[in-house]
């Protein structure tokens, strides 16, 4: 099962799992992709005998008529050669373009597939987990690894390939080395050795980089992306935040350009020394390969040969060398997208299904709460109990814990003791998707997407106007929708179209209200929702709201006391508790009491009002 403890990042390369994951996800949806890599390997070794041993004969022919044997009995197989040399590159070329098509093909098509996956599981991972800037951190991580490092299936199997290619090419060439001139292998192997220690500093120095990366890059996306939202638009100028983005943005842009420059300068060093040891073991190789060809001991065929079954010798060590090196650096990347794969989905998941068309109780047991990463308790022992179809109040100051209330009751977060209960059964034995059915909920900080009106109360394209219109006119939006450019289908922001609205504080309010009416659920839950209201808004509303949610259980926060009278029992909580609860004239006649004293406070304006 998967547990909070997966959060944990470990830091071993799970080489094998990695590779596992891509072959099967190549194998499920790309299979084409290892034909193209089955004629890419098959190329690659026809092409190394066509560069390393076919000059050898041919030079051998061409050297037999130079020094004087008769050309005819050569020709023959000089123009076989000669032809069998550029059939091989002809119909190679072609083959590898055809590979590489089919190649580039399915890398579009797994960036795409990579990220859609990640934000799925970004949509239904723990709640808890999008408050955790870590969490933030490794989903950044993820996108990144998966797309533009190319840590994703053709980024991996490339680099496997790879290896399996230069592997059979390497054993040609050992033979082929082995025959005429082993001393070769030696300095190759020292130049190799060489190699490996450079490129792995660089590898490590790309990846530390990478790491340094992610935190500022999440803030540039923030500072960038989200901000070009038009619903920030005028908190930014009126508040003159622009100076505070213009100087995050160019602190951030300074501290990239500093891992970049620092990147830069140690790869480039690394570079220089890599370079310097390939040299001399060059030069070494000429030297005793030369020698040979002055001393006899082989011919100026072989001399080519080997010349050339050596630089080969080190293309081919040199890429099974980087490859493996590439393949452990993508590993980590393709890492970093599997460890976010394995948040946990939601809370532990119960089976039982609910019941729709009935009215439900909810019982709060003892239930104490606190946020993750918290020691504070937000809630402390909170009993009540709200019967079938009660409409109850929850009322108290700011931080009183009311929201927390409700989050909890929506099960975005597990209560930290205690039990919360729909008709008798705890709320984690409920399926998840079963329990989300039950209820209608209107957060006051609600999000508008940048869709059209009708997708942001259906969430969907294809629902008929009239059951939009219905709920449009239950939440008041109905006249104010019909004079929108396209009516239901108008945009919401101008991020996506040009004809897209800009809705009014009022008008965003009563359309997160439609929306909730539209999902018409058993249980609705409203959390301040009528804040940007007028109060004669508010009143219709409540109205609506009330003959709407007759038959069902609600429970409303409000910050407006004067709307409770609505509602058949009123809840105040304060310091994370419940400290009254009973009805508006109740709650009235207690003396101090928190609730009378919110009521005067809030009447007191307009009783001074009537007064005058
Ligand atoms: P209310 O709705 O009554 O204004 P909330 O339930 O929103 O109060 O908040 C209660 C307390 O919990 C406040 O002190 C608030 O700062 C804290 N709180 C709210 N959300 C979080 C969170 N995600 N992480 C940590 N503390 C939180």
């Amino acid at each position: 099962m998967k547990t909070k403890a997966n959060l944990s990042s470990k830091n071993s390369i799970p080489v094998r799992k990695v590779l596992k994951n891509m072959f099967y996800e190549a194998a499920k949806n790309r299979p084409i992709v290892f034909l193209a890599y089955f004629i890419q390997f098959s190329v690659s070794l026809i092409r190394k005998f066509q560069i390393i041993v076919l000059p050898k004969f041919l030079i051998e022919e061409l050297l037999a008529v130079y020094n004087g044997d008769e050309p005819s009995a050569h020709l023959q197989r000089i123009v076989f050669l000669v032809v069998l040399t550029l059939g091989i590159m002809f119909f190679g070329n072609i083959l590898d373009g055809i590979a590489n098509w089919i190649k580039n093909l399915s890398q579009e098509w797994f960036n795409e597939y990579f990220q859609v996956k990640i934000n799925q599981q970004s949509m239904s991972i723990d709640f808890e987990c999008t408050e955790n800037p870590q969490v933030l951190d490794q989903m950044n991580k993820a996108k990144e690894g998966m797309d533009w490092y190319s840590g994703n299936v053709c980024g991996i199997l490339d680099q496997f390939f790879s290896i399996v290619t230069n592997i059979a090419g390497l054993i040609g060439v050992i033979t082929i080395l082995m025959f005429s001139s082993p001393l070769v292998i030696i300095f190759q192997i020292f130049s190799i050795a060489c190699f490996t220690f450079f490129n792995n500093k660089i590898k490590k120095i790309e990846l530390e980089s990478f790491k340094n990366l992610a935190k500022s890059n999440r803030i540039f996306g923030y500072l960038f992306f989200e901000l070009s939202d038009f619903s920030y638009g005028k908190d930014i100028r009126l508040y003159d935040a622009s100076n505070l983005f213009t100087k995050l943005s160019s602190k951030h842009l300074d501290d990239q350009t500093c891992i970049w420059t620092d990147r830069l300068i140690k790869t480039k060093k690394q570079n220089y020394k890599m370079n310097f040891s390939n040299l001399i073991c060059n030069f070494l190789i000429f030297c005793y390969l030369g020698y040979k060809v002055i001393k006899n001991l082989i011919t100026i065929g072989d001399f080519s040969m080997c010349v050339t079954a050596s630089n080969d010798f080190t293309n081919c060590c040199q890429a099974i060398v980087q490859s493996v090196q590439e393949i452990l650096k993508r590993t980590n990347y393709v890492n970093e997208y599997l460890k976010f794969m394995e948040y946990p989905v939601a809370l532990p998941k119960g089976t039982k299904s609910v019941v729709l068309d009935k009215p439900h109780t909810i019982e709060f047991k003892n239930v104490s709460f606190k946020y993750p990463r918290s020691e504070k308790y937000v809630l402390q022992n909170v009993s009540i109990k709200i019967p079938n179809a009660q409409h109850l109040a929850i009322v108290g100051l700011n931080g009183a814990g009311k929201t927390t209330f409700i989050k909890l009751l929506c099960r975005l977060y597990d209560v930290t003791d205690g039990e919360i209960l729909i008709d008798d059964i705890n709320i984690k034995e409920y399926s998840d998707d079963e329990y989300r059915k039950l209820f209608a909920v209107l957060f006051q900080d609600f999000k508008l997407l940048a869709f059209s009106l009708k997708e942001n109360i259906a969430f969907s394209p294809e629902v008929p106007d009239s059951q939009i219109d219905d709920v449009l006119k239950l939440a008041g939006l109905y006249q104010d929708a019909q004079k929108l450019p396209k009516k239901n289908d108008t945009c919401i922001y101008k991020s996506f179209d040009e004809t897209g609205v800009e809705l009014s504080g009022g008008q965003k309010q009563k359309t997160a209200i439609a929306r909730a009416l539209y999902k018409n659920s058993p249980i609705v839950f409203l959390d301040e929702p009528t804040a940007a209201l007028d109060p004669l808004a508010e009143a219709e509303i409540y109205e609506d709201f009330n003959k709407m949610v007759g038959g069902k259980t609600a429970i409303y926060i409000s910050h407006r006391l004067s709307s409770c009278k609505f509602c058949d029992q009123i809840a105040v909580f304060s310091e994370g508790n419940i400290k009254e609860y009973g009805t508006h004239d109740q709650l009235m006649q207690i003396p101090d009491g928190i609730y009378k004293e919110m009521f005067t406070t809030q009447a007191k304006p307009y009783l001074d009002k009537q007064e005058n």
